[in-house]
Parts: C-alpha cells; structure tokens; sequence
C-alpha cells in the first residue's frame, strides 16, 4: 500500500455527502484527500449505521479522535449509556469494511468494544463462521445472518460495478473483481446448507 508522505495534523471532516468516485469507489472524507476510502466510519453519533468512507491513514486518525462519550456529561451521558445497552448494534464492527484487509489490526477494535455483545442474529450466526467467511461478507458488505438470495443479489451488483468494460480507467477493478468471485465462492459454500 501507498504511504503518504505527511499526514495533516488537523484532521477535518468534508462537509456534505459521501463522495463517490466516477468507478463508484468511495472517496475519502477527510478534508484535502481523495484517496480511495475503503474503511467505513459512522457519520456521527445519531446516524452510527450510516457511514463514510475513510483511506486508512484517516480512518486511523478519525479512530484515534473519536470518542463516543466525548462531549456528553451526566444525565445526556448516562441516557446514552443506557441507550447503548438496549439498542440494535451494527452486526460489524466498523474498519472490517471492504479492503479492511489490508490493515494489520481493525482500528476500531478497542473503541468499540460496547458493540460486542452477542445479541444480534447477525452477530449469532457471525460467530460460526471462519474467518475466509467473515472477510467474504464483509467485502460484500453484508451481515453474516443474510440468505443466499441476498448475497446472489449483491453479488450480482459488484460484479457488474467492477466487469472490466465499466472500468477502462481503473485498473484494480479487475483484481477486486478477482476478490469478489473468490468471495462468492465461499459465501455460497456457506450457505448452501442454510
Ligand atoms: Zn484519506
């Protein structure tokens, strides 16, 4: 992967909505960079299941800014607290997003440990699985708990999203195409005795 040479220390946000690139990649949403972002980050803390896209080197800084509890003192503190228990958690945890891969660790890892409870049906059924199966969902970006038409459906998506004569310009199409075949591969082995 590409270092960059200087990461800017005042890590900001771009205002409005997630970019996309003409290939329908993610762009990065830290201000001044147009990376591809592969690393999916909660837009804020009333929206965390929708996301924006960071490269790795943001998502690194916006894990490291984030805190979920910043800001908030007594009671709004304690409601979120409560909150938190009883909601439905997003089934992954966030930075395990298509490419997530590529990073040594999951940035999130220890930030979010509260989305950890084994209480979803997502979350049930992800602890069956194989790690080759985890990675399979999540580059198709869905929750382990979906059934082989929504994962033929998607599948379907990316492969025409990524099919080479839609992508002339971008030549890692092609070998993210590749990733998405082999995915396959595996999420249909995997559900077939569903
Ligand atoms: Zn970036």
């Amino acid at each position: 992967m590409r270092r960059k040479q200087k990461i800017d220390p005042e890590f900001a946000v771009k205002a409005g909505e997630q970019m996309i690139s003409d290939t329908g990649q993610h762009i990065c949403m830290a201000e001044g960079c147009f990376d591809i972002g592969s690393h999916p980050a909660p837009k804020n803390r009333q929206e965390l299941r929708s996301y924006i896209w960071f490269c790795l080197d943001h998502i690194r800084m916006f894990n490291s800014q984030w805190n979920y509890y910043d800001g908030l003192e007594g009671d709004a503190l304690e409601r979120e607290i409560r909150r938190a228990t009883t909601w439905e958690r997003p089934s992954w945890k966030f930075g395990t997003g298509p490419s997530a891969k590529l990073s040594s660790s999951d940035p999130f890892e220890d930030k979010f440990r509260f989305f950890d409870e084994a209480d979803t049906p997502a979350h049930a059924a992800a602890q069956n699985l194989t790690t080759e199966q985890k990675k399979a969902f999540a580059l198709f970006e869905l929750t382990p708990d979906s059934d082989q038409e929504t994962i033929k459906k998607r599948y379907k998506e990316l492969a025409k999203k990524l099919h080479p004569d839609h992508n002339r310009s971008d030549p890692k199409a092609e070998d993210r195409l590749k990733e998405i075949n082999l995915a396959y591969a595996v999420l249909r082995k995997s559900t077939a005795h569903v």
